[in-house]
């Protein structure tokens, strides 16, 4: 029989994410409701080898649902990834009679935790927290809807300046591995061409591409390039050889940067982090351990943390035909 749980840890780690706090406040809140402790963890597992450890009571967490970044702070630990680091913070857990632990991060934040987990058979639950989208077992991690929305607003401003002189502009988005962002945003801001690691389209068809658009009468471009993607040139590089083979373009570049991951998270972020925080403290108090809490097909589900991080979040096929067919 699983232990009885009456203190459950909470911690963010890994890149920060809008939506976090909304996720920190509902655990806190389902663990009060449920009438069990809840300690809050700051800087991720480097502030659980260090002790760094605060109570939680529902009324800590007021005021922040709408608030982006994470108040419990966000670090990557290399400590965590030494089997000493991992004892300390096991020791900590014990001494301060916490039972199990909610963390909030990518796949290597669940790496940790499911080493952590096999290490000394102790419960643990995932939240997916990350603005990129690369997790699988779940259509949304927190951030990615609010990242979104700050992207296609950032392009809907850039179009203005585009528009007005005449220029193609590369937008650069965060997605070193995904082009979620890159895909999703650049359909919803009408970009000419979006480039993705997951595809591979070529120098040659982006400059036949660029060259069909201004013939069929466009006088402004936007190219939404994500990070990782595989053309195999930087979004400066690309603005060069483009310059060189099309010179009747004027170009300019765009890197979003760090904007994409602040902010105030959006209503779905929020609405998202409420119902995954309630979820992942009440598989805890079921006995459940090693899950990461996330959404599919609508409805908030558990997979085993082992697929999250193995598995790879596919990009939408019907959304590069989408985008296709937009660019006509
Ligand atoms: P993001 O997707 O935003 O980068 P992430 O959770 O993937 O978020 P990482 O920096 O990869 O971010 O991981 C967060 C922390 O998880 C690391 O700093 C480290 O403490 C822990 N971690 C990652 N991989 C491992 C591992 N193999 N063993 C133990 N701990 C790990």
């Amino acid at each position: 029989m699983s232990k009885i749980i009456k203190k459950i840890g909470v911690l963010t780690s890994g890149g920060d994410s809008p939506g976090m706090n909304a996720a920190i406040r509902s655990v806190v809140r389902t663990c009060a409701y449920h009438n069990v402790e809840c300690i809050g963890i700051y800087r991720g597992y480097q502030g659980m080898i260090e002790g760094d450890f605060k109570e939680m009571g529902p009324r800590s967490v007021n005021n922040i649902v709408n608030k982006g970044g994470t108040i419990l702070k966000s670090a990557r630990s290399m400590d965590f990834k030494t089997p000493d680091g991992r004892k300390r913070a096991h020791e900590n857990l014990v001494n301060a009679g916490i039972d199990a632990l909610v963390v909030i991060g990518g796949d290597g934040t669940f790496t940790g935790a499911e080493i952590f987990n096999n290490e000394f058979g102790y419960p643990v639950m995932g939240i997916p927290g990350t603005i990129d989208n690369d997790i699988f077992g779940t259509s949304h991690t927190l951030g990615y809807d609010t990242a979104l929305n700050t992207v296609v607003e950032a392009i809907d401003k850039i179009r203005d300046t585009a528009s007005s002189h005449n220029r193609l502009f590369f937008v650069e988005v965060m997605g070193r591995d995904a082009g979620h962002i890159a895909l999703n945003a650049g359909i919803g801001a009408g970009a000419e061409e979006i480039l993705i690691p997951e595809e591979d389209l070529g120098l040659e068809r982006l400059l036949e591409s660029l060259q069909k658009s201004k013939a069929s009468g466009k006088s402004s471009s936007i190219v939404v390039v994500s990070e990782g993607d595989k053309i195999g040139k930087n979004v400066f590089e690309l603005k060069e050889y483009v310059e060189e083979n099309l010179p009747e373009y004027d170009v300019r570049v765009s890197v979003l940067g760090h904007m994409q991951r602040g902010g105030s998270p959006s209503c779905f972020d929020r609405v998202l982090a409420s119902r995954l925080g309630v979820k992942a403290v009440e598989s805890i108090l079921e006995g459940k351990s090693n899950f990461m809490v996330g959404l599919y097909q609508d409805k908030v589900a558990l997979t085993p943390l082992e697929q999250a991080i193995k598995g790879s979040s596919k990009i939408d096929e019907e959304l590069l035909r989408v985008s296709d067919i937009m660019t006509t």
